[in-house]
């Protein structure tokens, strides 16, 4: 592999740098109508599918936050990019039994949707000698009945305290915020809305835990008016992953 991905892809380079750039003025022209500060508002680049070379060219371009779904693919991709200072966002459902290893390399997990969840992650940081930041998933598709969540994944909001303090139980969890996807039909708007309402219960009782993760491609500036702080964001910065991937 080239040391010099600028040189060597300057296509590809050319090309990320344009949808960083274009996804920049959304964000802008989004904080802006919604009167806040873009410099609340992360954007983490969701690089699952995508080679730990686009990684690079992002952290040449200065993105600080990378997002994957899979430990399997973010493990290699995560050790590969271990030179580049980067910030890594597990945003994918995860089972307890990845949870070992996704405590080496994650600097945040957005899906913490259960307390069993939480007591793995708490386990494995200790013994990696690691601090991770915990978000706990809520589910906002009124559709789905307790207890049959789909494949999103997430608690009910009405249980989102409850793993909030199973995060804060754990030595080596911090309990950082919130994290949803909007739900398939319906408008974004209300989830949104809704998922601030969680947002403002945790950080009553938890006044570090500022993050409310919202917002992908497509819904992005909804969420930046309902207060999103990170958003997660793939197709709008690396192109079409095509069906392979949901
Ligand atoms: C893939 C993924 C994203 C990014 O979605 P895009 O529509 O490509 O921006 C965001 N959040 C989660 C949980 C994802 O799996």
């Amino acid at each position: 592999m080239s040391g010099h991905p600028d040189t060597a892809d300057g296509g590809r380079r050319d090309q990320i740098r344009s949808h960083l750039l274009a996804l920049r003025e959304r964000v802008a022209t989004a904080c802006e109508k919604a009167g806040r500060d873009p410099e609340d508002v992360t954007i983490i680049a969701v690089t699952k599918t995508y080679p730990a070379s686009d990684v690079r060219i992002l952290a040449g371009l200065g993105v600080t936050d990378v997002g994957e779904n899979r430990d399997q693919e973010a493990a290699p991709k995560a050790a590969d990019c271990d030179d580049l200072d980067l910030t890594w966002h597990f945003v994918g459902q995860l089972q307890t039994n990845k949870a070992r290893s996704v405590a080496r390399y994650a600097d945040v997990v957005h899906s913490v949707d259960r307390d069993r969840l939480a007591r793995a992650l708490g386990s494995r940081a200790r013994a990696e000698g690691r601090q991770l930041t915990c978000l706990v998933q809520i589910n906002l598709d009124p559709e789905s009945a307790v207890g049959e969540l789909g494949p999103r994944g997430g608690v009910d909001p009405r249980d989102a305290l409850s793993v909030a303090e199973a995060i804060d139980a754990e030595e080596g969890l911090t309990v950082g915020g919130v994290m949803a996807v909007a739900p398939r039909q319906g408008d974004p708007g209300t989830a949104f809305a809704r998922l601030f309402q969680v947002a403002s219960d945790i950080r009553d009782r938890y006044p570090q835990a500022r993050v409310i993760s919202a917002g992908m491609s497509g819904d992005l500036e909804t969420a930046i008016e309902h207060g999103a702080t990170h958003l997660r964001v793939g197709t709008a910065l690396l192109g079409d992953r095509g069906p392979i991937v949901g």
